[in-house]
């Protein structure tokens, strides 16, 4: 099976060419901000839908007026265009969950795409690969992992910290029939407190940030905010020096993200290698993060504990685990199974006792009714294995981790029916 994958590697350009794609990122910032305006004004206007292929003549038109618009590549500048257009049409698909297409930010990471035509790629030796890009020439990548497939196009992206050159490879996948060690079966609890935990006991987390980062990071921020009082005060230009606070700002964001990305990844491989099938609460994140503040009719309670809540939940990466769970169930074999997330937290994972009291605290689970106690999230991971056993495709019993206690009922009176879906959809 033919499948697209990406290949992120670090990106070495000298000085002078890190500044031409510095101004290229910007260049296509303001090329996929004004191609929006145009396309909304177009829409209000004259209710006309303006495609990829009448904004790239207004492209042409552009480059002839103006140098900086020129200097990018013009396949690069068609290709921003292209991202738009399939921004609006993920919007128009019932099927994807994407919102209407916005604004990118100035603060949000500089990428100039290539199209695979525009872009040659070779291997320099064992360490290294070398990238040939339209006008800027041959740049240096670390060669950290095969490409596997043939280039179909690449992006170059700055995060604040470091470059990258992102390669969109076609790969050949065959996911096996059957899992190297089939039979078994693992549920993960998706906390807040702790990142990740097993039905089989195991709790994985890590922190992203040290408190002395967290501290530096507050300070730097409150530092901008009152550059920006000051600025807007005095209708003057963003100065250079709270320019160099912002990219230090963005610098000790991008390392976060790196190390809950890498954590993430971890996590994903490490469970998709061990088991056959994992079992996840089919957790609808966007709708948890965005109902705090509620809606007009029904305005959300505990808002502020509900923000706290969803910043933690942000904070662990949840979303990008779901997706990278995808990913290495591809080529592993595991089936991912998705079970309904009511009363996970408090359902008695030996009797099946549900009661909000079961939850003595955020750590503790302590049963009413048979006096078992666990690690709150540990029995809400079990529970959530429990669910997704009853999927028919599975070995019941047999499927069950080592260590866990007999049932004190039988088991299909408290299971529920978990809906199954194949692989992980986006929502
Ligand atoms: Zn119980």
């Amino acid at each position: 099976m033919k499948v697209h994958a990406g290949r992120r590697y670090r990106l070495y350009p000298t000085e002078g060419q890190a500044e031409r794609l510095t101004s290229w990122g910007h260049t296509c910032r303001w090329l996929y901000n004004t191609a929006l305006e145009q396309r909304q004004f177009a829409w209000r206007q004259r209710k006309t839908t303006l495609g990829v292929t009448a904004q790239c003549a207004y492209l042409t038109e552009a480059r002839e007026e103006l140098d900086w618009v020129a200097d990018l590549p013009a396949q690069s500048g068609q290709q921003v265009l292209r991202q738009l257009d399939q921004a609006y049409r993920n919007w128009w698909n019932p099927q994807h969950p994407a919102g209407a297409p916005t604004h990118r930010r100035r603060s949000a990471r500089l990428s100039v795409p290539f199209p695979g035509q525009a872009i040659q790629v070779w291997r320099l030796n064992r360490r290294w690969g070398a990238v040939s890009l339209p006008k800027v020439g041959v740049v240096k990548f670390r060669w950290s992992r095969p490409l596997g497939g043939a280039v179909r196009n690449a992006v170059v992206s700055f995060d604040g910290v470091a470059w990258y050159v992102g390669f969109g490879v076609h790969i050949d996948v065959t996911t096996p029939e059957m899992h190297a060690r089939p039979d078994t079966v693992v549920g993960v609890d998706r906390g807040v407190k702790v990142a990740l935990a097993m039905s089989d006991g195991r709790m994985w987390n890590r922190t992203f940030t040290s408190p002395g980062q967290e501290r530096d990071l507050a300070r730097l921020k409150s530092k901008a905010g009152r550059q920006d009082t000051t600025r807007r005060k005095r209708g003057a230009k963003t100065s250079n020096r709270a320019r160099k606070v912002r990219a230090e700002i963005a610098r000790a964001e991008a390392k976060t993200r790196n190390r809950r990305r890498d954590f993430v990844m971890w996590a994903a491989n490490r469970l998709c290698a061990q088991h056959a099938a994992i079992s996840i609460e089919g957790l609808n994140i966007k709708a948890m993060t965005a109902t705090a503040k509620g809606t007009v009719e029904e305005p959300g309670t505990n808002v502020r504990q509900k923000a706290g809540l969803n910043r933690a939940i942000l904070d662990k990466g949840w979303g990008l685990f779901q997706v990278a769970l995808a990913n290495r169930a591809r080529i592993t074999g595991t089936r991912i199974v998705k079970v309904p997330a009511a009363f996970t937290s408090q359902q008695c994972s030996r009797c099946g006792n549900t009661n909000r009291n079961n939850r003595e605290s955020q750590a503790v689970f302590r049963c009413g009714s048979c006096g078992y106690q666990a690690n709150a999230d540990v029995n809400a991971a079990i529970n959530v294995r429990d669910a997704a056993e009853a999927a028919p495709q599975l070995t019941g019993r047999a499927a069950r981790d080592r260590g866990r206690p007999a049932p004190c009922r039988p088991p299909a009176q408290r299971r529920r029916q978990p809906a199954l879906e194949a692989g992980i959809s986006r929502h």
